[in-house]
């Protein structure tokens, strides 16, 4: 489970928040945000905490997404083998399979400092060990649940991978456990691809917290550990992943969103996210909030059916995939596509290309009908 956010976002978008406890930024929600950095309306509703579940909800959808508490309850099993007796499985796994030689098994627990949960607190201790370990003054084997900080559009999030080693060819690993089964050391091509996403957030995080302290980010491995279930056992089995790839394209995503503080300011005074709020109240304000819906949107965002139907009302190119909003630039709607082809409307300059190119494939699928 992440924990809370200790520090609040700004006072406007706390404010557009409400009441409501800041729903904290995750890796899972990063990658979602990367995979659509041009809208403007999820780095919002991200960078104020807003439980987008329950807006999505407060406005009529039923949010269709999300892990269900069947797979949630047996990541949190698995998750507890892997940890029972301090890490006794990890630590044969590391011995077994990738020859690491571990002659002690300390583990560091940074779920709490002293007794303290706080992010700030916990970040600042992980901050300390990394420099330590970095530097040859100590030795541990894996930090548990360490605390990372990453900028997200302009705001900072704490990130808690499930753990940290430095011991595989002595760089430091992210290591992240999950429940999907690998059969015959072949796991679910998806579901790996998505822990890799979240993983290059956890490496960039771990960069940045080596940038603070000064140390060199060559000790940092481009690969990560993945530790699952083997085969239809929960004997946990474990795998480097390169994730070069991920990392450069996650670098470039983070480059391409806007702070959220400067498209929280452009909302009217009046706006809110508060999920107490009436329905018409919360409608306006997501309205106000320039959205990027492509059909892909369905697979991670919560929002999705809801920007699926404004996208529908308004016509616009993107709801039907990429490839047609690149292929009409400049026309923000099929209705006006489809105006131009008719010639009941005339394109503007900058529409002018485009609607030449409709209009020639217009003329080749009339050819293809009327050769066929
Ligand atoms: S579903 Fe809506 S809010 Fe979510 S990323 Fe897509 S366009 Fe943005």
């Amino acid at each position: 489970m992440p924990s809370q956010q200790s520090e609040p976002p700004d006072d406007r978008l706390a404010r557009l928040r409400g009441p409501q406890p800041p729903q904290p930024y995750t890796a899972r929600k990063i990658t979602a945000l990367t995979a659509n950095p041009a809208c403007a309306r999820r780095a919002v509703l991200d960078a104020a905490g807003v439980d987008k579940a329950l807006l999505a909800q407060q406005v009529g959808y039923e949010p269709r997404f999300g892990q269900s508490p069947f797979a949630l309850a047996r990541e949190q099993a698995f998750h507890g083998l892997v940890k029972w007796g301090g890490y006794a499985e990890l630590i044969r796994l590391l011995r077994e399979q990738l020859s690491v030689p571990v002659a002690e098994a300390h583990v560091t627990d940074l779920n709490e400092v002293g007794g303290n949960t706080a992010l700030h607190v916990r970040e600042r201790e992980t901050r300390r060990l990394i420099a330590h370990v970095a530097s040859g003054q100590d030795v541990r084997l894996i930090l548990d649940r360490p605390v990372l900080t990453l900028e997200v559009a302009g705001q900072t999030a704490y990130l808690e991978p499930d753990a940290i080693t430095h011991r595989i060819e002595g760089k430091f690993h992210v290591v992240l456990i999950r429940s999907f089964a690998a059969i015959d050391g072949q796991a679910n091509p998806t579901a790996v691809a998505e822990a890799a996403k979240q993983a290059a957030v956890y490496v960039l995080a771990l960069r940045r917290a080596f940038d603070t302290a000064g140390l060199p980010t060559e000790q940092i491995s481009h690969e990560f550990l993945l530790v699952c279930p083997k085969d239809f056992s929960n004997r946990p089995y474990g795998r480097l992943i390169d994730l070069r790839q991920e990392l450069d394209a996650l670098q470039f995503q983070l480059t391409r969103l806007r702070r959220a503080e400067d498209l929280a300011a452009q909302l009217p005074e009046t706006a809110t996210l508060d999920t107490t709020r009436s329905t018409d109240e919360l409608s306006a304000s997501i309205e106000a909030l320039d959205a990027s819906y492509t059909p892909s949107c369905l697979s991670f965002c919560e929002m999705a059916r809801y920007c699926r139907d404004e996208a529908d009302g308004c016509a616009s190119p993107a709801r039907l995939g990429n490839g047609v909003r690149n292929d009409l630039p400049g026309i923000d709607s099929t209705r006006t596509a489809l105006d131009y082809l008719d010639g009941v409307a005339a394109p503007g300059e900058a529409e002018t290309e485009a609607a030449d190119l409709l209009r020639a494939a217009a003329r080749l699928r009339r050819l293809r009908r009327g050769a066929a």
